[in-house]
């Protein structure tokens, strides 16, 4: 008997699900490639697969290594599985990086590495590279230039010596720089990004028997949206594959969106070839979507050149066409969408969770963050925050960091002297070249040499770090192996000396710690609450640190801002326990999952509204979606050409293939970039898209193919009749109005004009008057609408 969670999938999802690379008669392993168009049940193969492995195969779920590449992706793979089978729990299933990072923390020593390290971002790349005397003179954008080029180089699997580098860089100086690069990193003892890959894949060929037990371990392999792999991961893919290993991957080869970060195509292209035997099944039935939306997508992404081409067949057949509403500006985009929504779910059609907001740069999120608060819509900004690149964030993870890692020069130097405490260049660059790695030890040792002022300075800074270390729990004798993060040496008290002020370490300090320790939950001091946990570490450091005071006062307006942070910092560490191996667990999620939500509002049984970036969508789906700003120079970017525009197609085509029942564009003739409003023109993928599927309000701009965009037909857009919205999105017929000067009133027509809607109100003082609604809008507030 079939069991019923196979039973829903068509014979292909099937035949992909039973495919267990065993052939009768034949020995060898067949891997698997599944090539398929969005929403075609890709990842649901893979859950599936990885329960029915379970169920019916016996697999062991430790024996399963599912790969992706977002933490979202991750567990939203992993809650699918567990549906059909709660042992599908036990399975690995990591992202790349976060996989890479399992593997150093365990076998990091073979490659000189500690399991005590920090994974450094693209910015703590680009701060290293400004400590090599070689670079010390180079701005920034260079700097950050040559970092960029480190990072293409490891995800290409090019090390400083290797003859490909010249591809990736011909600056006569790269190679040079690499290598330095290379060496700080080592001496200091972190990794970056690049490293999560590229060191596993040297440390498993250098040591056979290393690559032999993971052979062992992993008998199944799963990679899903295998289109961004890059080639270091390929690499790493193929030394995790023994002779009895079973690889199968899925992906699309027109949703390859991160070409920019090194994924390479040809992966998934050439997967075949690289793996030899390898069987591939197409799916080309869409579940998620209706035709037009389908539609839509397929026929931008159609006018790509290099692409394998899929057909693709909505199952769910036609449904509401996808709208394109032009507006004048972006806070009327974020209107529209804002009332949009509120409307879907005052008539009880939808829930604000149904709602997905989708915009090309991270940026465009703020205006419907604005507008969504002004009128209380609960949302949620996914990964948009570049929270973790804020300044208070940054030093806060720094404290942490060199908490963690005492090699760790970046976050020394970042957090050594803010707040200023007198600890001047001189003394940093004095303290870093005495440190033979340990900087904590070389303090140690030269701090009674140290001027007055900046012997203070230092000792403050570590009795900081004192304090945040009470807070955890002391190390137990047996837990060296992996969770073996020695920090600071307590051992020194004989070392320190009272007068020289070397509070840290010694015993007295570590009994009035105690004293402190543990303050009762929520207990509040200086606008931060500590909760439990780690956060109990985090609060504790950003306090003595005065890093939490300083940025309170440093700036009058975003001082209250900046300490909300700081609390969501800590709040994010309170589910990790108070241990030094639950401090490096919550830097490592930190560094690796960056798609912090942050959420406003409660979520009540309508839930939120999702802004995310077109990026970060992949693989999800969204009952309603809207994507903004589909302006030439936003969606696509304008230095996009050639390979670049054909990703941005891609890009496009993975947006819109997100929606299931309702897709709408917004694309506005003006918007504020750069400081200034500048007047936009639609999207080049407006004029690609088939029109037969797309249903226009508003106006287009001038001289914007108007006919074909407004001859629809009758009945298609609110322009045949006299319309009882304006075409901008922001008044309509009914719309209750407050005036300074003539008090309250309601619009009781709206017609469009050269200049825009004209929208005719009537006061109760019985004045009737007009006005322009892109100019003069400001004047009238909108406070309720009659219908
Ligand atoms: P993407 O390319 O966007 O990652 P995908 O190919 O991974 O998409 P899934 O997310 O697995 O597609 O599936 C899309 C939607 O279709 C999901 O809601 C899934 O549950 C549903 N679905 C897939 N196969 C079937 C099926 N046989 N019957 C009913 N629903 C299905
Ligand atoms: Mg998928």
């Amino acid at each position: 008997m079939i069991p019923p969670y196979l039973e829903a999938l068509n014979p292909e999802q099937r035949q992909a699900v039973l495919h267990t690379g065993k052939a009768a008669g034949d020995a060898l392993m067949h891997p698997l490639l599944i090539l398929a168009g969005a929403g075609s049940g890709k990842t649901r193969v893979i859950t599936t697969k990885i329960a029915w492995l379970i169920r019916e195969q016996g697999a062991d779920p430790f024996s399963i290594l599912a790969l992706t590449f977002t933490n979202k992706a991750a567990r939203e793979m992993a809650g699918r599985a567990q549906l059909i089978d709660d042992r599908a729990g036990l399975a690995m299933l990591r992202t790349f990086h976060s996989f890479g990072a399992w593997f150093l923390r365990r076998n990091g020593n073979l490659g000189s590495l500690g399991s005590n390290f920090v994974i450094y971002d693209d910015d703590d790349s680009v701060a290293l590279l400004a400590t090599l005397p070689l670079l010390e003179d180079l701005p920034k954008a260079e700097l950050k230039q040559i970092a960029h080029s480190i990072a293409r180089a490891k995800d290409y699997f090019l090390s400083p010596e290797d003859p490909d580098l010249d591809l990736i860089d011909f600056h006569p100086e790269f190679r040079r720089y690499y290598t330095q690069y290379e060496d700080k990193l080592a001496r200091i003892g972190n990794v970056d990004f690049g490293d999560l890959i590229k060191k596993p894949v040297e440390i498993l060929r250098a040591n056979p028997e290393v690559a032999r037990r993971f052979h062992d371990r992993f008998s199944v392999i799963l990679v899903d949206e295998y289109q961004d792999s890059n080639i270091a991961q390929f690499e790493l893919l193929k030394e995790l594959c023994g002779p009895a290993t079973y690889i199968c991957v899925v992906g699309d080869d027109d949703q390859s969106i991160y070409r920019f970060r090194g994924a390479e195509v040809r992966n998934i292209l050439e997967f075949p070839d690289r793996f030899a035997g390898a069987d591939i099944i197409r799916l080309e039935r869409n579940y998620r979507s209706f035709s037009p939306i389908l539609d839509l997508a397929s026929s931008v992404v159609n006018k790509n050149e290099g692409r394998l081409g899929k057909t693709l067949v909505s199952h769910r057949g036609t449904g509401k066409t996808p709208t394109l509403a032009f507006l004048p500006d972006q806070d009327t985009e974020a209107e529209f969408c804002a009332e949009l929504i509120e409307k879907s779910v005052n008539k009880k059609a939808a829930a604000y969770s149904d709602w997905a907001i989708l915009y090309r740069t991270n940026a465009q999120s703020l205006g419907f963050e604005t507008e969504f608060l002004r009128r209380r819509i609960p949302y949620r900004v996914v990964g948009s925050l570049k929270f973790y690149e804020r300044e208070e964030i940054k030093d806060a993870l720094a404290l942490l960091s060199f908490l963690v890692n005492p090699r760790d020069e970046i976050a020394f130097r970042r957090v050594v002297n803010k707040p200023a405490r007198g600890v001047g260049p001189a003394t940093v660059d004095r303290i870093v070249g005495e440190a033979a790695g340990d900087l904590a030890e070389a303090v140690r040792r030269i701090l009674p040499t140290l001027p007055t002022k900046a012997r203070a300075g230092v000792s403050a800074f570590f009795k900081a770090l004192e304090g945040g270390l009470s807070m955890l729990e002391p190390v137990s004798p047996e837990s060296d192996g992996d969770n073996n993060i020695l920090m600071f040496n307590r051992n020194t008290v004989e070392a320190s000396d009272e007068n020289n002020n070397i509070l840290f370490f010694n015993k007295k300090t570590a009994e009035a710690a105690d004293g402190k320790k543990r303050p009762p939950k929520g207990s509040k001091r200086e606008g931060l609450s500590a909760g439990e946990g780690l956060s109990l570490c985090v609060v504790r450091l950003i306090e003595d640190s005065g890093i939490g005071e300083y940025h309170l006062t440093h700036d009058d307006i975003t001082g209250f801002q900046r300490i909300g942070n700081l609390q969501e910092l800590a709040n994010a560490a309170s589910i990790y326990p108070a241990t030094r191996a639950g401090l490096l667990e919550f830097l490592e999620h930190i560094e690796l999952d960056r798609s912090i939500e942050k959420e406003t509002g409660d979520e009540g049984e309508n839930g939120v509204v999702t802004l995310i970036t077109v990026h970060n969508t992949k693989g999800l789906e969204f009952r309603r979606v809207i994507m903004t700003g589909i302006e030439q120079g936003v969606f696509p970017r304008d230095d996009k050409v050639g390979d670049d525009l054909e990703e941005e197609r891609r890009l496009f085509y993975v947006g819109a293939t997100r929606a299931m029942d309702e897709l709408y564009l917004t694309s506005c003739a003006m918007r504020r970039m750069f400081g200034r409003t500048m007047p936009m023109k639609p999207s080049l993928f407006i004029g690609e898209a088939d029109k037969n599927v797309l249903r226009i309000i508003g106006k287009p701009p001038f001289g914007f193919e108007g006919r074909e965009l407004t001859d629809q037909g009758p009945g298609t857009g609110p322009m045949v009749r006299k319309p009882v919205s304006s075409s901008d999105g922001r008044w309509k017929v009914g719309d209750r109005v407050f005036h300074d000067d003539q008090g309250y009133g309601a619009v009781t027509e709206i017609r469009e004009s050269d200049e825009g809607p004209v929208i005719r109100v009537k006061f109760e003082t019985g004045k009737d008057t007009h006005f322009l609604s892109l100019r003069q809008s400001s004047r009238y507030t909108k406070i309720g609408n009659d219908d």
